[in-house]
């Protein structure tokens, strides 16, 4: 079987095409989506990863702005940081850059977060509209994976879907989507994680595996069945011999799938590219509320 790689650029340039016009739109009534990242500390990772944000907005004529905490920043001070970004009527979207120093109560940060403006889609406002199967704001990571399965036509519906991880950002909301009634979705779905006794058993009779466990190329040849479509949301660092010293795989051993799956995402180059097109499409989709909003009052 000839494996396909689907890659995530041309599916994120589709949708960067079609943010355009909804962009300038806004531009036309003197709206600029604006994004709020907030970076706590200096995790050299999580500085790259809000240094891409940032430019894949002003890539598109938007705006992002980046506040930058020290390590040993107070939750008070925090908090009112996102008090004050909330009502800012030109931030149209509030991103705390995870994961956070260690004596931050995450929870307690991300709840602070207006629902209005969480557009990574972690409140448990926008959560439970999710599991509710009305969504506003979709986690980033696995709406991207919604979105390759829809750009490659790969079938879901009725389909036995296995997610291997359960974290609030990936492997749940990721079920909550698969399992939806939704035009990409309605499939039969399991989800694994470390309590599963035999992970084998399940992905071996999946017809889709969405790979979210964060354990470098765990996710071999002989585990699947022939014909599988994989989507691998990993991405770890592996140390090597090369000039950096390392090199980023995902959590499916790809070479030992090929010629045995229908498809599967590269790493780099599959999911990665989606999660920030999608940080873009929900700070696109809060504008145009705020828009909407604005219109509603004026009439009022
Ligand atoms: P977490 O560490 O929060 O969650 C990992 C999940 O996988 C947990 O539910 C854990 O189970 C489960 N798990 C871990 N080891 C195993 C195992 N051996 N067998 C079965 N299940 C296992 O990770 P995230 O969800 O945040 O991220 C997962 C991966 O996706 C990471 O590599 C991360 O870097 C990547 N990622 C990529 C993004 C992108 O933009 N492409 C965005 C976000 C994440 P348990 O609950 O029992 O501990």
């Amino acid at each position: 079987m000839n494996t396909v790689l689907l890659k995530g650029k041309p599916v994120s340039e589709n949708i960067y095409n079609n943010l355009i016009n909804r962009i300038n739109s806004l531009k036309s009534v003197g709206i600029t989506p604006q994004l709020a990242a907030i970076l706590i500390g200096d995790d050299p990772a999580s500085q790259v990863y809000v240094r891409n944000k940032s430019r894949a907005f002003e890539k598109l004529n938007c705006k992002s702005q980046v506040f930058k905490l020290g390590v040993e920043s107070s939750e008070s001070a925090i908090l009112d940081l996102i008090n004050n970004l909330n009502s800012d009527d030109n931030i149209h979207g509030i991103l705390v850059q995870l994961p956070l120093p260690k004596h931050l109560n995450s929870k307690t940060i991300l709840h602070s977060v207006s629902p209005n403006k969480d557009v990574d889609g972690f409140h448990p406002s926008n959560l439970g509209l999710l599991l509710e199967g009305n969504p506003f704001f979709i986690p980033c990571t696995p709406q991207g994976v919604i979105e390759i399965l829809k750009y490659y036509n790969i079938e879901v519906s009725g389909m036995h879907a296995v997610i291997v991880g359960r974290s609030n950002i990936v492997g749940k909301p990721m079920f909550a989507l698969l399992a939806q009634k939704f035009e990409i979705g309605n499939a039969t779905v399991t989800i694994c994680h470390t309590g599963t006794k035999d992970l084998e058993a399940y992905t071996i009779q999946a017809d889709i595996i969405i790979a979210a466990a964060g354990v470098p190329e765990m996710i071999k040849g002989n585990m699947i069945k022939k014909g599988v479509n994989i989507v691998d949301v990993g991405i770890n660092r592996l140390d090597d011999n090369s000039e950096k010293g390392y090199k980023i795989v995902g959590d499916v051993d790809t070479d030992s799938v090929m010629g045995i799956a229908k498809s599967v995402t590269p790493v780099p180059g599959g999911v990665g590219p989606m999660t920030i097109t999608m940080l873009l499409k929900n700070t696109v989709k809060s504008a145009e509320k705020f828009r909407q909003l604005t219109i509603a009052r004026l009439n009022n």
